[in-house]
């Protein structure tokens, strides 16, 4: 049975003769979303001093407060200010201050942005902004500058710039929905969004960014799903953070996903006193994994303004991953990464492994703190690599090869390619031997 007296409570203070049906209703769910401190007391009987309701008005006034009746009963009203759900929901007078390093756009995601809605960081994909309305406002949000734009359904004349850029853009190979979330569209616009961009011949992947599973997950109904099976392959990420969000109801969201065949994976954001332990996250990566979903990223929690209560220091994370690596099934950990400020993209960290080097040995130590050496061969003749395809005998399927040129450090490791160093735009050094300085 999916409603528990927690449950029935709430729909019944929402509305006197409303009847236990409309819980499920996804509809009836926004509708009912509490984005009061009015209503958030009267839900759940917690109540708050005068000075608190004061600082907490003020916050919602910069960042509002919306929280699905659902999400909302997950939250333990004995013990709520220790509690995971609650922390992420709810907010506190914290999120007001803003530290000199925190920035509202810290991934430079509206620089990296070509036309509205895009950002196009990497070579071959891009992050499309399909919705700027969420089920829940996470408290951690990473875009909070735009959490409290006005709610609205961007038209079609509005998604077509986004989808133009793409259609325009060989290299995109990839596309990432997020938003705001795209499932808080309707079903009529995303299966058009979807056939749009589907249409594309360039595009071999959709990706869909989501944390409906998590705060809304009667939103996925048999008829989304069937909708969504048109536009394979579709690959699906959702957003849980703690063990106590995997829920008879969100996991049957999620078995739903995972049998209209579309590959779920998982982002969870480090946060300071709600996930940041090696046990809870832990136990989260195995619900996870027991529901069908591959853990994917960690985040390092953002430098965006107010969120300075939520980071840990990156040692956390490091020492979290230190805890799963070895101990776990390699596909119930995620990559731990670090999105650079300044939007130089995502950039993963891990405890070190290696310990020392020789011309033909390697010293690494495992995840018990055993030390052993690998033996590198005493012959390999490097095959020399000038990016010929045509004239190597290492065969690659000619007709789809990738024909970039190597970027970055690839291009520092290149036989192809005389450069040796890649050097700062404002080295002083370089610039007083060009006269510049
Ligand atoms: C995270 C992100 C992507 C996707 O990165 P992957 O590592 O491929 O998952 C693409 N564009 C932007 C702007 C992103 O932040």
């Amino acid at each position: 049975m999916i409603y528990n007296t927690i449950q029935k409570e709430i729909a019944y203070k929402i509305e006197e003769e409303s009847k236990l049906s409309n819980w499920k209703d996804w509809k009836w769910q926004i509708k009912n979303s509490i984005r009061t401190l009015e209503k958030f007391e009267y839900l759940t009987g917690i109540k708050f001093e005068e000075k608190e309701r004061a600082d907490l008005e003020k916050t919602f006034k910069k960042f509002p407060l919306s929280i699905t009746p659902y999400y909302l009963s997950l939250i333990d009203k004995q013990n709520y200010k220790n509690d995971p759900v609650f922390k992420q929901s709810f907010g506190s007078k914290e999120e007001l201050i803003t530290r000199p390093s925190e920035l509202a756009d810290p991934l430079s995601e509206d620089k990296d942005s070509p036309v509205e809605g895009i950002t196009h960081r990497y070579p071959d994909r891009v992050l499309f902004h399909v919705s700027n309305i969420c089920g829940m406002y996470c408290r951690h949000c990473t875009r909070k500058r735009k959490v409290g734009d006005v709610d609205f359904v961007p038209s079609k004349d509005q998604l077509s710039e986004g989808i133009e850029y793409i259609k325009n853009t060989p290299q995109v190979r990839d596309v990432l929905l997020s938003g705001g979330d795209p499932f808080m569209l309707p079903d009529d616009k995303i299966d058009w969004l979807l056939s749009e961009i589907k249409k594309t011949p360039h595009v071999e992947i959709i990706r869909i960014g989501t944390r409906i599973p998590v705060v809304l997950p009667y939103r996925v109904t048999d008829n989304l799903v069937s909708i969504l099976k048109k536009y394979q392959p579709l690959w699906i990420n959702t957003h849980f953070n703690h063990p106590k969000e995997i829920t008879a109801s969100s996991k049957e969201s999620l078995a739903k996903l995972a049998d209209g065949g579309f590959p779920l994976g998982n982002q969870s954001v480090l946060l300071a006193d709600v996930n940041d332990c090696p046990r809870i996250m832990r136990s989260l990566l195995h619900k996870l994994v027991q529901n069908r979903v591959r853990p994917y990223y960690l985040y390092q929690c953002d430098l965006s303004e107010g969120l300075s209560h939520f980071r840990t220091p990156i040692g956390k994370g490091i020492e979290i991953m230190e805890s799963l690596i070895g101990h776990t099934s390699g596909f119930a950990r995620p990559t731990y990464v670090i999105d650079a400020p300044g939007g130089g993209g995502k950039i993963p960290v891990m405890p070190n492994y290696i310990i020392s080097w020789s011309t033909n040995k390697v010293v690494l130590r495992n995840y018990e703190g055993v030390i052993t050496t690998y033996k590198e061969p005493d012959s390999y003749e490097p095959k020399m690599c000038n990016r010929d395809c045509d004239n190597c005998d290492l065969e690659l399927n000619l007709d789809e090869r990738d024909e970039s040129a190597a970027i970055g450090i690839e291009k520092l490791l290149s036989d192809s390619c005389d450069t040796i160093s890649l050097i700062p735009g404002d080295n002083e050094r370089l610039q007083r031997r060009n006269g510049n300085a």
